[in-house]
């Protein structure tokens, strides 16, 4: 396939998934401007996202710190600098690995653990650079599910002190830019339930945003290509989709 055969093919994959965003912030009552669609590129290597640049996305989704340096390295070679190209870290990070986030990444959805935002925080400080960064919450209870732990918030109040107390020490670490949460539907789960992980998730950001004023609690990421749909319905700010847009990724993941 030529690289214009394949740009051509993102390109249209890119606009049916802009579709079905617009058509379910037009059934939840929501302007579709507040939804960014972030094309998730992990395992695909850089031609692919240069192939992307050229249909027109603006935001890619990488799940690994050492990929997304490198990546964007080679991406940044071909377009420079100033592409305008924003890349998100959207998988969990090893606290070996903070560094490589500190000086790569622009975006990262899946802090998940003090240890990780302080280290963040020193690394970013070093460099005098920023980040923003959303908390990834575990609503669902799975056990295979990353996150503050989340499963009873409404009801337990150990759970909404832990997460309280989190959300301020971030909110107050410096470079850090606390903007709201993420989360992960349960696998293979019915619609209702996972509408439901979503709606939960959403109301625990509504409860933050008065008790920690100091973040703006303006993003919520959450839905991916089976479930984006669902996620918009809910609230979502930024959907995190791959396959849709790519196809069925190499291996890798
Ligand atoms: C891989 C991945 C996605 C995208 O998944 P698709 O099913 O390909 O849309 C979204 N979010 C995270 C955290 C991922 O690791």
């Amino acid at each position: 396939m030529t690289p214009s055969t394949r740009t051509r093919e993102i390109a249209e994959r890119y606009a049916a998934v802009q579709a079905e965003v617009v058509a379910a912030a037009a059934s939840a009552g929501r302007d579709p401007a507040e939804v960014t669609i972030v094309a998730v590129t992990k395992t695909w290597p850089a031609e692919l996202v240069m192939a992307a640049y050229e249909a027109g996305i603006r935001h890619v989704g990488e799940n690994r710190p050492e990929e997304l340096a490198e990546k964007r390295a080679a991406v940044e070679a071909q377009l420079g600098p100033d592409s305008g190209l924003v890349w998100h870290l959207i998988g969990p990070l090893q606290s070996r690995k903070t560094a490589l986030a500190a000086q790569h990444a622009d975006v990262f959805h899946a802090l998940d653990r003090l240890k990780i935002a302080r280290r963040l925080s020193r690394e970013l400080a070093e460099r005098g650079r920023a980040l923003p960064v959303l908390l990834q919450v575990n609503v669902s209870g799975e056990e295979t599910k990353r996150g503050f732990e989340a499963t009873r918030w409404e009801e337990d109040a150990a759970q909404q002190a832990a997460l309280l107390a989190t959300a301020r020490e971030v909110a107050g670490l410096p470079g850090l830019q606390l903007r709201g949460l993420m989360t992960m539907a349960p696998w293979d789960a019915p619609p209702e339930l996972i509408g439901r992980v979503f709606a939960r998730t959403r109301a625990l950001a509504s409860w933050l945003a008065p008790r920690v004023p100091d973040a703006p609690w303006s993003a919520l990421s959450m839905g991916m290509t089976d479930d984006f749909a669902l996620a918009i319905a809910a609230g979502a700010t930024t959907v995190r989709i791959g396959r849709a847009i790519f196809g069925e990724r190499p291996a890798g993941d």
